[in-house]
């Protein structure tokens, strides 16, 4: 295959592709399970893996449950949210699905042009007497204004919930990301940079939530004959944790594999004119969990260096699009016009492959496609 070439890859080069251990490594890891038939309920792999992330993530608690969404929607359960909650559109439905089936009506804020997350110069005019918290979004590994966020959370009184799918290992300033605002939850779904096939978590500072989130993630019991809370059932299982135990192992080189793709990325792509990518952020560990690219004024529109890839064999994902407040399920009830950078950059964007072991070779196969060599 030449390069420039129009030919279908053989093997295509996906978007993402999910990090597994040794398959050795993780059959030695279920050995006790099947010893014990301990399977789920707060077993000692899932106590074991929530020790680990505390000090992975430098984070005080940490909550597992069965997947990142289900932990979002209790983490609001258990801040007791009420009324309206300031958030992003520029995100993935689970983001706006949480507030919208929690009963709370979300107000969207928008984003700033350089790193997609909210713009804290306009959240304060989006505060009325309803408002009862900010969940803002680090989106694709983009840490939010943590500092603008707080200071307008305690004058107004709101708790402060992060959607932090995407940062896993993030610190700013040497602290864990997951340590900012009342509570930031985490996904480990199996396309994210850690995973536990499907699994997620919550962090927070406050150890007076441990209990509640333990009985809300099993039916809301407190024992076994007293039912206190109107729970659910989002348990993480024993064999999902052992998963995450061997995963944890490896992420750290892992995270250095996709940052070998990404600097090669900005090498070929930073400076071409029409084409937009984030800069590296000061001060902040990176995860570099996602390569987006917004096409504005590039000789081609995003959907043609789409179509372009794809002739390839290459698959590169619209993300986020198209915004969550324009969702056919929201019809009719949100102003899309309201979030005008989110709507423009959401039309615009393109999330390139990026995984742990994208061969560099494989990075300029995109790069070439895109800059049409
Ligand atoms: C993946 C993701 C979620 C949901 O996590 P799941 O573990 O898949 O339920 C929520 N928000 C964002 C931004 C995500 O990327």
């Amino acid at each position: 295959m030449h390069a420039g070439g129009k030919q279908m890859r053989e093997e295509p080069i996906l978007v993402v592709r999910p990090s597994l251990p040794p398959l050795e490594e993780y059959i030695e890891e279920l050995r006790p399970i099947w010893d014990s038939r301990w399977l789920t309920n707060a077993g000692p792999k899932s106590k074991q893996l929530a020790e680990q992330l505390k000090s992975h993530l430098k984070v005080d608690n940490v909550e597992l449950f069965a997947n990142g969404h289900l932990a979002l929607e209790l983490a609001i359960s258990a801040l007791g949210l009420k009324g309206e909650v300031i958030t992003t559109p520029y995100t993935f439905a689970s983001t706006t699905h949480a507030i919208v089936r929690s009963g709370l009506t979300p107000v969207f804020c928008d984003i700033k042009e350089d790193d997609y997350t909210i713009d804290v110069s306009k959240i304060e005019s989006l505060i009325t007497a309803r408002t009862s918290a900010i969940i803002p979004v680090h989106v694709y590994g983009n840490v939010c204004d943590v500092a603008g966020i707080d200071a307008i959370a305690r004058k107004h009184g709101l708790k402060v919930l992060y959607d932090a799918a995407h940062v896993f290992g993030v610190e700013v300033g040497g602290k864990g990301v997951g340590s900012f605002g009342d509570m930031s939850m985490f996904s480990f779904h199996a396309t994210k940079v850690f995973n536990t096939v499907e699994g997620g978590a919550v962090t927070f500072g406050d150890p007076a939530y441990a209990a509640k989130f333990e009985s809300l993630r099993q039916f809301g019991m407190d024992g076994q004959e007293r039912v206190p809370l109107i729970g659910t059932n989002a348990k993480l299982t024993e064999v999902h944790a052992a998963m995450g135990i061997c995963n944890l192992r490896h992420t750290d080189e892992q995270i250095a594999g996709r940052r070998r793709a990404v600097l090669r990325y900005r090498e070929r792509l930073d400076g071409v004119r029409g084409i937009k990518l984030c800069k590296p952020a000061v001060g902040v560990k990176e995860n570099y969990a996602y390569f987006p690219v917004v096409f504005d004024g590039y000789k081609l529109d995003r959907d043609e260096v789409l179509a372009k890839l794809n002739e390839r064999g290459i698959y590169a994902r619209k993300y986020f699009y198209p915004i969550t407040s324009s969702f056919e399920c929201y019809h009719g009830m949100f102003e899309i016009q309201e979030t005008p950078v989110a709507l423009r950059v959401s039309k615009r964007v393109l999330a390139l492959p990026l995984y742990h072991d994208l061969a560099i070779e494989a990075v300029d196969e995109v790069c070439d496609t895109i800059l049409g060599a």
